[in-house]
């Protein structure tokens, strides 16, 4: 693409500052007085369940539904009472919500004409977001001769075609297949780079969200659980729900008293709570931190170490899992690579075997953060 002829041009591109907003249906609180900034230019994922509002609050970012109260500002402005065509967002939909009775270069070009831009500008935008999404030959198809991938494609330049200060996405790959979608996160990911638009995007999927995002917003029933860059809602989960809903892990309850050795005490002040006088917390175990011990020499200073007996393992391809049965009647999840593991012959359920854990990559939160 010649970025000099790119009429598509995000100086104007916003910071959205959210604050106190609540949006009730009935007695429910789909969005419970909720705080959010996002910067000029990021990419900001709205991730969690089913049902934890963030199709209520993309909507309330573009003005399609009414909160009961609280403030949304796009830059220096209030948004909180404006009508979606005045907010200027780009907007794509789960289902695409295309018009079928228009062909793509007519789907793409329909926010233009809502702006009564004329048709050579609106041709020659038309053009370049037809090119940017890939699409540059299919101008003239009719949408039910698109595939879900094309459909998607097209939707995403309807959205950005007429420069929108924001970009909202509410689950726009949902409908798509795993490879599919897996190149299309990659895709978006770029697009979003080159067009440098305040993006929010809206997933239920851990791994697409991780893939994809500046900062990742984790919400449950309303609320926010946390708001932090993918490598801290990996690794330092603010809760329980986070560390559950993120990733794969085991949690293991462990009490100050009884671990109230001096590495614990690092792993709290490393953790960022060396002053809480909580008593019990969660040690929460990614399986693919953890490894085979197999000499006796291991530095138990350095590493925390396991013993259990094998009780379940699935070879997976790059990987294989074991669930591990420990003394206490707890299990462990442990994942380990397949080529690195010549030991793969004596994984056997019935096996007994020691893990370790280096005492530098545990995570503990407190027991009932939430
Ligand atoms: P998500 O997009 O995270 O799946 P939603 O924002 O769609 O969640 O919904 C949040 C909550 O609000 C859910 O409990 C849902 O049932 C409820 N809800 C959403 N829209 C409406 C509506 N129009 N009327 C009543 N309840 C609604
Ligand atoms: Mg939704």
């Amino acid at each position: 693409m010649q970025d000099k002829n790119n009429v598509v041009e995000y100086s104007k591109a916003l910071p959205i500052s959210i604050r106190g907003l609540t949006k009730r249906y009935g007695s429910l609180y789909a969005l419970n007085s909720i705080d959010l900034d996002v910067s000029s230019g990021e990419f900001l994922t709205l991730l969690g369940p089913s049902g934890s509002g963030k199709t209520t609050l993309l909507m309330a970012i573009a003005g399609f539904n009414r909160p009961d109260s609280g403030s949304i500002r796009f830059g220096d402005s209030e948004m909180i009472l404006a009508p979606p065509h005045k907010r200027e967002v780009g907007m794509v939909f789960q289902n695409y919500a295309l018009f079928p009775h228009m062909t793509v270069a007519e789907n793409i070009g329909f926010p233009l004409k809502l702006r009564k831009i004329g048709s050579k500008e609106c041709q020659q935008r038309v053009d370049e977001a037809l090119s940017t999404v890939q699409l540059l030959n299919l101008g003239d198809r009719r949408i039910d001769q698109l595939s879900g991938g094309q459909k998607q494609r097209v939707a995403l330049a309807r959205a950005f075609v007429f420069s929108p200060r924001i970009l909202l996405m509410d689950e726009p790959l949902s409908a798509l297949d795993k490879k599919l979608r897996e190149q299309m996160q990659i895709e978006l990911k770029q697009l979003h780079r080159k067009l440098g638009v305040t993006t929010v995007y809206v997933t239920h999927d851990q791994r697409e969200a991780l893939t994809m995002s500046d900062r990742i917003a984790v919400i449950n029933e309303g609320k926010f659980e946390q708001i932090d860059s993918p490598e801290f809602i990996y690794n330092k989960p603010a809760n329980s729900f986070v560390a559950d809903f993120i990733g794969e892990s085991t949690m293991l309850p462990v009490k100050k008293k009884t671990s109230g050795d001096l590495f614990f005490q690092d792993i709290l002040i490393s953790s960022g709570y060396s002053n809480s006088s909580q008593e019990e917390w969660l040690l929460v175990i990614r399986p693919e931190r953890l490894f085979l011990v197999e000499k006796n020499n291991l530095d138990s200073d350095q590493n925390i170490i396991f013993e259990g007996v094998i009780k379940e393992f699935v070879y997976q391809g790059e990987t294989a899992f074991a669930l591990i049965a420990l003394s206490d009647q707890h299990s462990l999840s442990i994942r380990f690579s397949t080529d690195s593991s010549g030991s793969r012959d004596n994984m056997r359920p019935g096996e007994s075997l020691k893990i370790g854990l280096k005492r530098s990559e545990v995570i503990i939160i407190p027991e009932n953060s939430n």
